[in-house]
């Protein structure tokens, strides 16, 4: 019978220095709402556990300073529907909170845990990649900063090295003329995984017409798994949001994107959900910005 180790590391320095020199397969824990069900799944078997729960003074925190908000890792998906920052055009945050699992679960659940899952159901990916976020990765040997959209690489696969802890998400909040929005289809309305997930961050020029620029996200992309919309993305670009030009760019967000089956859903109802999602969301957020819908 295979032994399963738990280490607890002492600071996140001991952290650091334990998974660089460790030569078993080693699982980082946040919380382990996910990892754990995976292992009595026995969809993953790391031999060693290393606990990174106790490391709230160095990874729990939600912070604006300048024009960046970071998220340590360990913040958990209560700590933002309890933030005044996630209010206005950053109440997707909140929103998607609001969708996610059940109190017990946003108790407990961690950022870090989410976007280091780089699973196909997750709310808080789409979310951070329309909004342009980075992700600050630790090791022993330093730090360095990787754009979310390049940190996840397939379904449950992301560019984080072995010996890497991710410590932080940082984004800036969207400026002048520019909105956000979140939308999440599931069988019921809480504890449930998303059948299909899209969000939006929306900037208009100064005629509040035009887009300036738009960052649409969504899950369960063939081969991606969550993505951004690139082509749709460019598409929006220039254009007066008009009917026509959203029913153009549900059309290209069509062409685009294949987007998976299982037993949720298949991947034409998903592409269907998807393109009622985008017309939701460019109506809500050139709404709220004060331009056409
Ligand atoms: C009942 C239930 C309902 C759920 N509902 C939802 C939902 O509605 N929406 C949703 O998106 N998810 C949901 N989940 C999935 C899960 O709760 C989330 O993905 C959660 O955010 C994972 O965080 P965690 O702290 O538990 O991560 P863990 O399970 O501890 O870790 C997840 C993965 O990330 C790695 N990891 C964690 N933190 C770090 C770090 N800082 N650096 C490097 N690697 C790290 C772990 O090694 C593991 O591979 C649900 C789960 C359950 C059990």
């Amino acid at each position: 019978m295979s032994t399963l180790e738990l280490y607890s590391p002492t600071d996140l320095s001991d952290a650091l220095r334990f998974i660089e020199h460790d030569g078993r397969s080693l699982a980082v824990i946040a919380s382990g709402t996910d990892l754990l069900p995976r292992m009595r799944r026995k969809q993953t078997s790391p031999s060693v556990l290393v606990d990174i729960s106790s490391f709230t003074e160095d990874l729990r925190y939600v912070r604006r300073s300048d024009e960046t908000i970071r998220l340590g890792a360990l913040t958990t998906v209560a700590d933002l529907l309890e933030s005044p920052l996630f209010h206005g055009k950053l109440s997707i945050i909140r929103e998607t909170a609001m969708l996610f699992g059940a109190p017990q679960v946003r108790n407990v659940a961690t950022i870090g845990g989410n976007i280091c899952s780089a699973s196909s159901s997750e709310d808080l990916i789409p979310v951070f990649m329309a909004l342009d976020a980075n992700l600050k990765l630790v090791s022993a040997r330093g730090e360095r900063t990787v754009p979310l959209e390049d940190f996840i690489v397939g379904k449950r696969e992301t560019s984080m090295k072995p010996s890497e802890i991710l410590a932080e998400v940082s984004f800036s909040p969207p400026g002048e003329h520019s909105w956000t929005a979140y939308e999440k289809l599931g069988r019921r309305n809480m504890l449930i995984l998303a059948i299909v997930n899209e969000a939006l961050s929306l900037t208009l020029e100064d005629d509040l017409r035009t887009v300036r620029s738009a960052r649409v996200a969504l899950n369960r992309v063939s081969g991606k798994i969550p993505a951004l919309a690139v082509k749709t993305n460019a598409f929006l670009v220039g254009k007066k949001v008009t009917d026509q030009t959203i029913s153009q760019a549900q059309k290209v967000l069509a062409s685009e994107l294949s987007l998976t089956s299982d037993f949720r859903g298949s991947g034409a109802y998903r592409t269907e959900v998807a393109q009622v999602y985008l017309r939701r969301l460019m109506e809500r957020c050139t709404k709220e910005i004060g331009g056409p819908s």
